[in-house]
């Protein structure tokens, strides 16, 4: 057998080993409880970006209620039988509203399942987690939150976009970047800065919005800007541009949501650090 073929067989042995003893090793102390609701988040979509936490409870829960971003592939770690929810299901054109959601949570721990509450990313980042778990402490249900990959970090890490690398930026803001009566309701002031990377979330439809008012509110035109979708799946498109010319490849790309921008000098680096080739595109 080839020398390199041997050591991979041996690293994936090494690392089913490390795995497996450290699920033995929490198994009585982290086991799934009844009547408790795990918050847990999926990561940005790629499966292998799961904790190890998350994979657990995936194969524990009686129910899960899943939202719209968690990917197929992650849903299928789940136990066969377990029941499978869509809270991100939309009725007639309205998202089921949160409240129904937290109710459902409430009821189904109620009924002594173990509930995983599984969500896209991080569960409190733009993730209406913390709504989730505020509902779930007033009703006196016991909960736990797992944290997940946010999106921004995903995304920057499978396109090759370093948040802060220290020559281009010395802090990095997430903001969430959905209209709101046809507007973008942010502190402009503060986001126009020529040494911060923004990450906008939601900012697929206010897109044009956002370089516009980034531009009027100081940012140089030739600022460097990106747009990637579905980051780290299979369908992940990287299309790189400035603040004057991403509205226009947008409208070009047709692109599929959700999509992540980021904005900054970090972003030239993605034509030398972007790493990732989705299967598709091999
Ligand atoms: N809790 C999630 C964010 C929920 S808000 C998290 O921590 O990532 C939903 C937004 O997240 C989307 O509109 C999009 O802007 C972003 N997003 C989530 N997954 C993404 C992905 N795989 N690629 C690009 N953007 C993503």
């Amino acid at each position: 057998m080839p020398r390199a073929a041997a050591y991979r067989i041996r690293r994936r042995r090494g690392e089913a080993q490390y795995t497996g003893a450290l699920m033995r090793k929490n198994s009585t102390s982290m086991a799934m409880r009844p009547g408790t609701v795990y918050l847990v988040g999926a990561g940005p979509g790629d499966p292998e970006l799961l904790t190890l936490r998350a994979a657990r409870l995936l194969g524990e829960a009686e129910v899960i209620v899943y939202d719209r971003l968690v990917s197929a592939p992650i849903l299928e770690l789940g136990c066969s039988d377990a029941q499978r929810i869509h809270a991100g299901k939309e009725r007639g054109n309205h998202p089921v509203p949160q409240d129904e959601i937290n109710q459902l949570l409430i009821d189904l721990a109620r009924q002594g399942k173990r509930v995983l509450r599984l969500k896209g990313g991080d569960p409190f980042v733009f993730g209406r987690g913390g709504e989730e778990v505020e509902a779930l402490a007033g009703a006196g249900i016991p909960f736990e939150v797992v944290p997940g990959i946010t999106a921004a970090c995903g995304v920057a890490a499978y396109s090759g976009i370093p948040l802060t690398h220290r020559d281009y930026a010395d802090s990095c803001l997430f903001v969430a970047g959905h209209l709101k009566d046809g507007g973008m309701n942010l502190d402009w002031a503060s986001l126009a800065h020529p040494r911060r990377t923004l990450v906008v979330y939601m900012g697929l439809l206010g897109v044009a919005t956002l370089c516009r008012e980034l531009c009027a509110h100081g940012l140089d035109t030739a600022t460097p800007a990106a747009i990637v979708q579905r980051g780290t799946t299979p369908e992940q498109r990287t299309l790189v541009g400035t603040l004057a010319t991403l509205p226009q490849l947008v409208l070009d790309a047709e692109l599929q949501p959700p999509t992540l921008i980021i904005v900054g000098d970090v972003v030239r680096l993605q034509a030398r650090l972007g790493w990732y080739e989705p299967p598709a595109a091999r």
